[in-house]
């Protein structure tokens, strides 16, 4: 017999209180009686709505009745079929936008934790140390993978599988893109990021890092150098700004920016000497996970009064919806239908404060949210000493200017194919290199596409 409750086994998680004031993870995982308990909320239906809502198509019944049985590590090798870093997307995937939004039992209730349940099994397979990872024979053909983040990765993983030579070229100093210099430790542990890289490593993949191709290497170079394709993942880096005045004064960051000194190079960590404003009030303008990241590290490195400004309402938020609820736990003040129009600065040229106006929400736009309007006359200040602007990031432009024949769209993406091909042969890309800011999901879904349409390109001309 299922189990119906209508509710979720809760998530153990530290306290707001306490959370808030260390880079510890937030959520502490499921017991194995914990995970049993929500495995049986799953009816494990016949028609498997579940599986069709997941990007890379994981068997999600079935794991989960692996997980009854208490074979644990056979569920996480059935995840493994689909998913390479199922510790990773168990933590940050929306998964209330994709697979638990097609659950049966969201109908009448809480939908089965199927991310909580995915994490038990990955963290249960990791607890387990070291793993025996078979090198597979090579077949000496050499392909490049550009960005390291989970699209480089995922398709680095699956064309070494297949015996290819791959090197990956990253930028950074670390490989993991968005994994290790966005997303906070306390909400995706680097040892586990680096537990996966390190697996590839063993598959024989090499990385080489401080590469930033287009200044270093160009794609032409790569070429000449024999790799036989190439695969561009370099995501979305650059951060889109506001275009208000004040936005060149000392205290105003990219979320980026912020983000990647906290992280990257452990701002928060007294034995790391990396600058970083520790503000009093802190302005994040934003409602997107990016927003929240920002937001949380703020209140943790010793802010006082952290503001979300975001100009549609909470419905409109593009961040997780666990995001925003751990976010309000820990003291985060949500501005809503506010929208920033200017920062001011003091006489040393450091934000002051931020000024705003109040929105309210007219007819749908082209997103299909409803549009923000300015309510006339509703100018007011709200006094800062620094703001993190987080609206958005595009592709960086370099592997466009000094790579011949790839197209990019008016906003920079290139443009690819179902196969992930670009519009030079032998050049494939993905991730949010080509759809713009996305997820961790949908970025590892397009490296394998592009791992097996490169491979039956490389079939066909070495044939
Ligand atoms: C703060 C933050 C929080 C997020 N939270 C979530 C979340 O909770 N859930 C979710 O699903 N998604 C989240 N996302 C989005 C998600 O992380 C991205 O969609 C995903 O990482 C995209 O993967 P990618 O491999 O395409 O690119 P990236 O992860 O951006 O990796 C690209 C890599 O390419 C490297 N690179 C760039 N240019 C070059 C070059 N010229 N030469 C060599 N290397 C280069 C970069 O240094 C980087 O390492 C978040 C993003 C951010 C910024």
């Amino acid at each position: 017999m299922p189990n119906m409750s209508l509710k979720k086994v809760p998530m153990p998680a530290q306290e707001p209180h306490i959370r808030n004031q260390n880079f510890d993870e937030v959520a502490l995982g499921y017991t194995p009686e914990m995970a049993i308990e929500e495995a049986t909320r799953c009816l494990n239906c016949k028609h498997r709505p579940c599986v069709s809502g997941c990007p890379v198509q994981v068997n999600i019944p079935d794991f989960i009745q692996l997980i009854i049985k208490r074979d644990f590590e056979g569920a996480y090798q059935c995840i493994r079929e689909t998913n390479l870093l199922p510790a990773i997307c168990g933590r940050v995937c929306p998964q209330e936008n994709q697979c638990e939004a097609k659950c049966v039992r969201g109908i009448k209730g809480e939908p089965v934790a199927i991310g909580r349940l995915e994490r038990f099994v990955a963290d249960y397979h990791l607890a387990k140390g070291e793993e025996r990872v078979e090198k597979p024979e090579s077949n000496g053909i050499k392909v490049a993978v550009i960005g390291s983040g989970p699209s480089g990765l995922s398709c680095a993983y699956d064309l070494a599988k297949l015996g290819y030579e791959v090197t990956i070229f990253e930028a950074f100093h670390s490989p993991g893109g968005v994994l290790i210099y966005g997303i906070p430790e306390f909400r995706l542990p680097k040892r586990i990021v680096e537990h996966e890289i390190n697996n590839l490593l063993k598959l024989g993949v090499s990385i080489q890092t401080n590469m930033v191709i287009g200044k270093v290497l160009t794609i032409d170079e790569l070429m000449e150098m024999g790799y036989k394709a190439v695969y561009v993942a370099t995501g979305a880096g650059t951060p889109n700004f506001l275009n208000i005045p004040g936005e060149s004064l000392i205290g105003v960051y990219s979320a980026n920016e912020y983000l990647t000194r906290i992280n990257l190079m452990k701002a928060y960590n007294p034995q790391y000497d990396t600058p970083i404003r520790q503000g009093k009030n802190i302005a994040v303008i934003g409602g997107g996970n990016v927003a929240m990241d920002a937001a949380r590290c703020a209140k943790r490195l010793g802010a006082e009064n952290v503001y979300i400004i975001y100009r549609r309402g909470e419905e409109e938020m593009p961040a997780r919806l666990e995001e925003i609820h751990h976010a309000k736990e820990e003291g985060i003040i949500f501005k809503l239908l506010t929208n920033p129009v200017k920062i001011h600065g003091n006489e040393k040229n450091e934000v002051k404060a931020i000024e705003c106006v109040t929105m309210e929400l007219g007819e749908p736009d082209a997103s299909g949210r409803r549009r923000p309007i300015p309510v006339p006359d509703s100018n007011h200040l709200i006094e800062v000493d620094t703001v993190i602007v987080a609206i958005g990031t595009s592709p960086n432009p370099l592997i466009r200017k000094t790579t011949k024949g790839i197209e990019t769209d008016k906003w920079g993406c290139i443009v690819v194919d179902e196969k992930m091909a670009t519009t030079r042969p032998g050049v494939y890309a993905g991730g949010d290199a080509v759809t713009g800011s996305a997820t961790v999901i949908l970025a590892m879904g397009a490296g394998k596409i592009a791992a097996k349409s490169i491979h039956e390109y490389l079939t066909n001309q070495l044939s």
